[in-house]
C-alpha cells in the first residue's frame, strides 16, 4: 500500500499534553521501519489555498492563516505554523486519493492534524481542514461522479456529515460511539433535500467491538456501498475505537482493526481497488501503530505481530443499533 507523508506533520504541537501529538505519527514510522513497511512513501509539494477552498470559505481558511495563535475551540488551538500543516495534510489527503485514482490501487495518507470535524466555515475536535471531504471534492473536480465515504473513526464525523448533508453525490456512513463528542450522529439522520438518505449513521453503546463492527460491516457498510456503486472510496480511519484508547470505550482489538480495514479493501474491488485510508483519530500510540502496521503488511504479504487481540465484545453487543440502521435506511436501500 503507498504512504502518502511528510516530516512537516511532526511540527504540529498544540501543546506539550495533547492528545493529538506528534508521537501518534512517530510511533507509526517506526513500528513500519522495524517491520521493513517503510518503502513506498510518497510526501506531498505543498499546501495549496485553491484545495482547501474546494470545501471551505475564504474567510475561514484567511482566518486561520493569519490569527496567529487563537483558539477555535478549547482543544484546537492555531499557532503561526498550524495553517501550512493543516493545508500540507489536506494536500497529502488529496495527492493519496488521486494516485489510488491514477493506479487502481489502495493508498493511505498517513496524515495530521485529523479532519473530519471541520465544517465549512468551523474547525474544531482537533481538525483545522476537512481532509476527506477536500479530497472527494477534488476527485470530482477530476472527473469522479460518486464517492462513498466511511468513517470508522470513534467520533462521529459532524464536519463531513454537515458539508455534504444535500449532496447525493457523496455518500457518508459512519460507526461511531453515542453519546461522547461531538454530540452528532444520530442513527434516524438520513441527510437532508437531496441528499436524503446518502447519510447512514450508526452509534454503538460503550463496550460495542469485534463482533459489532464485522455485523455492521456485513449487513450495512457491504450493501449500502455496493448498491451506490461509487467511483472510489474514502476511509476516515481512526483507531479510537480501540480497547486500549483513553478517549473513548468501544473495544475493538487490533484484529478486529486490521479485518475492518481487509473488509474494506476487499468491498473496493466494486470501484477498481480505489480506496484511500486517511487517518483520523487514535490515541494509544502502541495500538494505533500495531494496527496500521498490521493493515499495510498484511496489504504485502508481511504478517506483523498483534499483541492486542482480546476480544471483548463477541456477541454483537450492538446489535440494537445495527436493527434500527436497517429499519431507516432500508427506505432508501435493499437490505
Ligand atoms: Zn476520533
Amino acid at each position: 500500500m503507498t504512504i502518502f507523508f511528510n516530516d512537516e506533520f511532526l511540527g504540529h504541537v498544540q501543546d506539550p499534553f495533547h492528545p493529538e501529538s506528534p508521537e501518534r505519527l512517530r510511533g507509526i514510522v517506526q513500528k513500519l521501519k522495524e517491520h521493513g513497511l517503510w518503502k513506498n512513501v510518497i510526501p506531498s509539494k505543498t499546501g495549496r489555498l485553491e484545495t482547501l477552498l474546494l470545501v471551505h470559505s475564504d474567510d475561514y481558511v484567511n482566518y486561520i492563516r493569519t490569527c496567529g495563535d487563537c483558539s477555535l475551540t478549547l482543544d484546537t488551538q492555531v499557532h503561526h505554523e498550524t495553517y501550512g500543516i493543516a493545508a500540507l495534510s489536506a494536500e497529502c489527503a488529496v495527492d493519496a486519493a488521486k494516485y489510488s485514482k491514477e493506479h487502481g490501487k489502495p493508498t493511505f495518507a498517513l496524515t495530521r492534524p485529523p479532519g473530519h470535524h471541520a465544517g465549512k466555515d468551523y474547525g474544531m475536535g482537533f481538525c483545522y481542514f476537512n481532509n476527506i471531504s477536500i479530497a472527494a471534492r477534488s476527485l470530482q473536480k477530476m472527473g469522479d461522479k460518486k464517492i462513498a465515504i466511511v468513517d470508522v473513526d470513534v467520533h462521529h464525523g459532524n464536519g463531513t456529515q454537515e458539508i455534504f448533508a444535500f449532496d447525493p453525490t457523496i455518500l457518508y456512513i459512519s460507526t461511531h460511539q453515542a453519546g461522547i463528542f461531538p454530540g452528532t450522529g444520530p442513527v434516524e439522520y438520513v441527510g437532508k433535500g437531496e441528499g436524503e438518505g446518502y447519510n447512514v449513521n450508526m452509534p454503538f453503546q460503550s463496550g460495542c467491538g469485534d463482533s459489532t463492527f464485522d455485523v455492521a460491516f456485513e449487513e450495512i457498510i457491504k450493501p449500502v456501498v455496493s448498491q451506490f456503486k461509487p467511483d472510489a472510496m474514502l476511509v476516515s480511519w481512526g483507531m479510537d475505537t480501540h480497547y486500549r484508547d483513553p478517549l473513548a470505550s468501544l473495544t475493538l482489538s487490533s484484529e478486529g482493526h486490521v479485518r475492518q480495514a481487509e473488509q474494506l479493501i476487499k468491498l473496493s474491488k466494486i470501484c477498481g481497488k480505489r480506496i484511500t485510508f486517511m487517518l483520523e483519530g487514535g490515541y494509544d500510540v502502541q495500538a494505533l501503530s500495531e494496527v496500521v502496521a498490521g493493515v499495510i503488511g498484511r496489504s504485502e504479504g508481511i504478517e506483523v505481530p498483534l499483541e492486542f487481540t482480546d476480544i471483548i465484545d463477541n456477541s454483537c453487543l450492538g446489535r440494537g443499533t445495527i436493527v434500527r440502521c436497517k429499519q431507516i435506511a432500508s427506505k432508501y436501500w435493499k437490505l
